[in-house]
C-alpha cells in the first residue's frame, strides 16, 4: 500500500509527481519519509530581548497603511510602521507588492525578519496577519525542487499523513520502545512533520535516530558475521611461550595500548575467523613493534607473513630495521621492483619453499610470480592503498591469510564504529614513555624571513628540512606551479651550501622515490613538496617542518604531515605558515599549536568540517542517515550497537517481536549471504 504511487493522493497530478521524481520521492512510503531539513521557529519576544542582527519573530499593531515604492526591474519596498509594546519600529518587506492591500492601519500583525536593533526596524520574511496560535511555532522547512513549494509539499504532507499516517506499522520491538520511551513510529512519523512542541519533535528524532542507527549496526554487524563465518578457517596455533619470549628481548616494554592492541591481534590469528582488522595509532605509538610481534606469533605457527607498505623507500627502510629485530628468530627479506634477476629467483624460490619467514615489500608482494609456501599473516601499512582486488588476488592464490591493516590517520572513535563496521578496529592511544614532540609554531606569512634564518640554525647543525607547498584545492597544476617556484626560490636562498630537491604529483613513481631516496640519504637537504609527501616517509635527520597555507589543510593533515618530522632523536618544529582570516581558522591554528595527540585532533577536525570532508569528498562511503547525526547522537550510536550486539548474539530476530525489524533488513538484502570480497 505504502508502494502506491503519489498520484493517489488528492492534489497530486501529473507534472508534480514529477517533480516529487526530481527530489527522489516515488511512493508514498517516501514521501511519508521525506523529512524537513531544519526547522524554523517562531515565537514572539519582547523588545528588549531581540538581539541586533537575528531573525526574530515580533507582534504588533499597524499603524499606517503601507507605502509602496518600485526600484530596478520588478522590485519593490513596502514600508510602514508598526508599535511595538508602544513603541513605533518600521517593518520593511521586499518584493511583495501585493501585501499592500492586505494589511491596514489598526491590524495586528506578527512579524518574522531580521533585527536591526540600532534603526529599530524589521526586514520581514514572513508575516501572519493576526497573532500566532501559539506562543511558538515551529515550522518545518523542506528541501524544494521546482515550482514545489514549502507550503503546497506541506498540504500534501497532511494529505498523505491523514489517509496513511495510522496504517504506519511499528518496527522497534515493545520491550525497547518502553526502555527508552521513545514514541511509535506512526506518532514519531507526525510530529517530525507537524510538531505541536519541541518535547515533540525532540522524541520524534530522537526516535528515528535509535531507528537508523539499529538498523545499521544489525545491517553491517550481520554482514561481518557472514563474512566471518564464509571465509575459510585460518586457525594459527602460535607457541605463546616463544611469543613471550620475543616480547622480552625487544629494547622497550609495551605501552598498555599496545599490549591491548596486540592482545585482539592474537586472538584473531587464534581464532578460526581470518582477521579483518585495523590498528589505528599516531605515528611512532608502536604500531610496527605490535606487528612485529604478531608476525612473530604466525611464524611460531608453521606460517609466513607479509608486510606491505606504499613505497620502495619505506619498504628498505622497513627491512633493515625488521632483520635486526627478528635476529636469532626469523628470517626477513625485501622483494620490490628493485630486486631484479638472480636475486629475485633467489627469494622468490625462498619463499616458496618457506625458507623465507617474512617479505617485505610493495603491494607487488601478493600479486605475480610471488607463490608462498605458507602464507599465515598479512600486513598493510597505510591502509588505504590496500583493496578489495589485492584481497581477490589472495583468494585466488588460495590463501586465506589473516589481514591486520595499520593506519597512522586517526580516524575519530565516532567514525570508526561506522566507516568501519564490517572491520575490527584496535586502537593505541598512548605514546611510548619520554618521547620529544614535535614543537609546533604558527607564524605570519610575512616572517617568512626569519623562518629562513631559523631553517639556516637548523641546516648547519646537519639536519634537514621539508617545505610543504600551498594548497590549492581546484588545481593540481597550480599547485605543482606553486611547488616549482617555491623551490626555485629557496635554491637561491640556501644553495650551494644546501641542495634543494622537489618533489610533485607529477613526477612519475620512479622520480618520486629517487627523490625521496635521494633525501633519505642526506644528498639533498631541503625537500619542497607538494602534499605527495604525506605517506609513510621515514628521515630521522629531518626536524622542521614548514607548513605554507596551512590554513587551508584539515587539522588531521597536518597532524599527518607534522608526523614526518620527530622521528629522531632531536627536538623537532613544525612551522605553520598561515593568516586565516576567519575566527575558526586562527582557533584551528591555536589547536595545531597546542594538542599533539592525533585522535583530538580529529574529533575536532571531524567537529570543524563535518564526516563527509573528513575522508575527501565522495569516497568515504559512509552511510547516510535521514534524522541521525554521527557526532551528536554518538550515545544513540553506542546504545544501538551495543543492543544490536545481544540481538544476534541472542538470535532475537526469529521471535515475533522481532518481526518488523527483519522484514526492514530483508528488504536490504542482508540475509542473502551476500559475502563480499
Ligand atoms: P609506528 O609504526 O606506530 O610509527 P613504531 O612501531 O615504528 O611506531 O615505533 C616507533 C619507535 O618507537 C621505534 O623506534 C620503536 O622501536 C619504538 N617503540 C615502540 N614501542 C615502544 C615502547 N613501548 N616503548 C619505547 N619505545 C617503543
Ligand atoms: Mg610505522
Amino acid at each position: 500500500m505504502f508502494d502506491q504511487s503519489l498520484l493517489n493522493l488528492s492534489g497530486v497530478g501529473e507534472k508534480l509527481q514529477e517533480t516529487f521524481s526530481e527530489m527522489g520521492i516515488e511512493t508514498i512510503n517516501d514521501l511519508l519519509f521525506y523529512f524537513p531539513n531544519r526547522y524554523d521557529v517562531y515565537e514572539v519576544k519582547p523588545l528588549s530581548e531581540l538581539i541586533h542582527d537575528d531573525k526574530v519573530t515580533i507582534e504588533g499593531e499597524v499603524v499606517h497603511k503601507p507605502s509602496l515604492t518600485f526600484y530596478g526591474r520588478k522590485k519593490s519596498r513596502l514600508t510602514f510602521q508598526v508599535k511595538v509594546e508602544n513603541i513605533v519600529i518600521k517593518a520593511v518587506v521586499f518584493n511583495r507588492a501585493f501585501a499592500k492591500n492586505q494589511i491596514n492601519a489598526g491590524d495586528t500583525i506578527t512579524l518574522t525578519g531580521k533585527w536591526d536593533h540600532h534603526r529599530l526596524q524589521i526586514t520581514v520574511s514572513n508575516y501572519i496577519l493576526g497573532q500566532m496560535n501559539q506562543s511558538s511555532e515551529i515550522q518545518p522547512i523542506y528541501g524544494l525542487k521546482g515550482e514545489l513549494s514549502n507550503a503546497k509539499l506541506r498540504k500534501i504532507m497532511r494529505i498523505a499523513l491523514n489517509q496513511y499516517g495510522s496504517m504506519v506499522d511499528e518496527i522497534l520491538p515493545t520491550e525497547y520502545l518502553n526502555a527508552y520511551k521513545l514514541p511509535s513510529r506512526s506518532d514519531a512519523l507526525v510530529h517530525m512533520h507537524f510538531p505541536e512542541t519541541h518535547q515533540q519533535l525532540k522524541h520524534a528524532r530522537r526516535r528515528f535516530t535509535y531507528e537508523e542507527f539499529l538498523l545499521f549496526q544489525l545491517k553491517i554487524q550481520l554482514l561481518r558475521k557472514h563474512k566471518r563465518e564464509a571465509a575459510a578457517g585460518n586457525e594459527q596455533k602460535f607457541q605463546a611461550e616463544k611469543v613471550e619470549e620475543f616480547i622480552d628481548v625487544l629494547p622497550f616494554t609495551l605501552t598498555n595500548a599496545q599490549e591491548k592492541s596486540l592482545k585482539e591481534i592474537l586472538q584473531d590469528i587464534k581464532s578460526p575467523y581470518r582477521m579483518n582488522r585495523l590498528l589505528q595509532g599516531d605515528v611512532g605509538s608502536g604500531k610496527t613493534a605490535v606487528a612485529a610481534i604478531s608476525m612473530y606469533a604466525s611464524i611460531t605457527a608453521g606460517k609466513q607473513a607479509a608486510l606491505m607498505v606504499p613505497t620502495e623507500v619505506l619498504a628498505e627502510q622497513h627491512v633493515g630495521s625488521l632483520q635486526k629485530t627478528f635476529e636469532g628468530y626469523a628470517t626477513v627479506s625485501l622483494l620490490t621492483g628493485s630486486v631484479k634477476g638472480k636475486k629475485r629467483k633467489e627469494i622468490l624460490q625462498k619463499v616458496a619453499i618457506g625458507e623465507i619467514d617474512i617479505l617485505v615489500g610493495t603491494h607487488a608482494l601478493i600479486q605475480d610470480e610471488v607463490q608462498f609456501s605458507n602464507l599465515g599473516l598479512v600486513i598493510v601499512d597505510e591502509q588505504h592503498r590496500f583493496g578489495v582486488e589485492q584481497r581477490r588476488a589472495l583468494k585466488d592464490k588460495g590463501l586465506n591469510p589473516d589481514v591486520l591493516f595499520m593506519t597512522a590517520t586517526p580516524i575519530p572513535r565516532t567514525l570508526a564504529i561506522t566507516a568501519f563496521g564490517d572491520m575490527d578496529v584496535s586502537v593505541i592511544d598512548e605514546m611510548p614513555a619520554g618521547r620529544k614532540f614535535v614543537k609546533t609554531y604558527w607564524a605570519k606569512q610575512n616572517t617568512f624571513d626569519r623562518v629562513i634564518q631559523f631553517v639556516l640554525k637548523e641546516l648547519k647543525k646537519g639536519n634537514q628540512t621539508y617545505f610543504i607547498c600551498p594548497l590549492i584545492e581546484e588545481s593540481d597544476k597550480l599547485d605543482i606551479q606553486n611547488a616549482i617556484d617555491l623551490h626555485q626560490q629557496l635554491r637561491s636562498f640556501f644553495e650551494p651550501d644546501f641542495k634543494v630537491g622537489l618533489m610533485h604529483g607529477r613526477l612519475s613513481t620512479v622520480e618520486k622515490e629517487q627523490v625521496m631516496k635521494n633525501f633519505a640519504e642526506n644528498e639533498i637537504q631541503v625537500l619542497v613538496s607538494t602534499t605527495v609527501v604525506e605517506v609513510g616517509v621515514n628521515v630521522p635527520n629531518a626536524t622542521v617542518m614548514v607548513i605554507y597555507d596551512a590554513e587551508r589543510f584539515g587539522l588531521s593533515q597536518l597532524h599527518q604531515l607534522r608526523g614526518r618530522v620527530g622521528r629522531g632523536n632531536a627536538q623537532s618544529y613544525c612551522i605553520l605558515l598561515a593568516d586565516p582570516k576567519s575566527e575558526i581558522g586562527k582557533e584551528r591554528m591555536r589547536i595545531m599549536t597546542e594538542t599533539t595527540d592525533g585522535f583530538a585532533l580529529s574529533e575536532q577536525d571531524l567537529k570543524l568540517r563535518g564526516p563527509g570532508d573528513f575522508f575527501g569528498r565522495k569516497q568515504s562511503g559512509m552511510p547516510e542517515f535521514k534524522v541521525a547525526d554521527m557526532i551528536h547522537d554518538y550515545r544513540a550510536l553506542e546504545t544501538a550497537r551495543n543492543d544490536a550486539q545481544v540481538m544476534i548474539a541472542e538470535n532475537r530476530l526469529a521471535e515475533e517481536a522481532y518481526r518488523g525489524l527483519k522484514i526492514k533488513l530483508e528488504e536490504e538484502d542482508v540475509f542473502s549471504g551476500q559475502v563480499l570480497d
